[in-house]
């Protein structure tokens, strides 16, 4: 799995929902230590005590200190690329404000006649870096992040220094700034993108599509999905 950023019952229902369940859980890839990207270890630790959890040495000392069982825990250094049950996992610095953020690019080995592919996962940055574009680009499946519409954050009663966060160099990509980053990329072999981690209080799925459709006129062949924060089965394709 990677992150466990829903609450014990939520995430084992959407598992359930996948034809999974939480102790059939091996191991999971932490991104950093947001809440929402590990709320849900301390469940899946207490189904399966000797769960890996992979994640860099400050990741997994942050989140040691708000777990009570101890996982598995299986260190990689930022950058670095490491092997799990012959899949190659690279992990990815991003711009966030956390201790040691990472995304990830996982290769698949060909299997069942289908050729070996690279999903690569990366949400929760405040700005495109160089490292950042070259991996969007090298994705075979893409999960982006599309955080925020400028106009619903500037309405949206939040405080403004948490305004001005989620705006920062180390906050959050905006439906703008995921679209833009998009089209800077002059080649890219992606044939399936996923627009995620959704605010739900200022941003819609029908604004991150309407961005999208400028995309799609330079990509026709593009397959995009923007996952909908507020749904139960939080997925919706165009
Ligand atoms: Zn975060
Ligand atoms: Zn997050």
């Amino acid at each position: 799995m990677l992150d466990a950023g829903f609450p014990g019952p939520r995430l084992e229902s959407s598992l359930h929902k996948l034809g999974f369940s939480a102790p059939a859980i091996d191991a999971v890839l932490i991104t950093h230590e947001h809440s929402d990207h590990c709320i849900g270890l301390a469940s899946l630790l207490r189904q399966n005590p000797q769960l890996k959890v992979f994640a860099n040495r400050e990741t997994a000392r942050r989140i040691q200190s708000t777990l009570k069982l101890r996982p598995n825990w299986q260190l990689f250094e930022t950058g670095e690329t490491f092997d799990f049950r012959g899949v190659h996992i690279t992990s990815i610095p991003i711009p966030h404000d956390a201790a040691d953020p990472v995304g990830f690019a996982i290769d698949c080995p060909p299997s069942d006649g289908q050729p070996s592919k690279r999903i690569t996962w990366l949400t929760d940055l405040g700005h495109a870096t160089e490292v950042v574009r070259y991996h969007c680009a090298q994705a075979d499946i893409l999960v982006l992040e599309s955080n925020y519409d400028d106009e619903m954050l500037d309405l949206s009663k939040r405080p403004l220094h948490l305004k001005q966060r989620i705006r920062g160099k180390h906050g959050h990509l905006s439906n703008h700034d995921a679209c833009q980053l998009l089209l800077s990329l002059r080649e890219w072999r992606t044939s399936e993108l996923f627009l995620g981690h959704l605010s739900k209080e200022c941003n819609r799925t029908l604004l991150v599509d309407e961005m999208m459709n400028q995309i799609r006129q330079h990509k026709n062949d593009l397959r995009v999905t923007v996952v909908d924060p507020l749904e139960d089965d939080p997925v919706s394709t165009w």
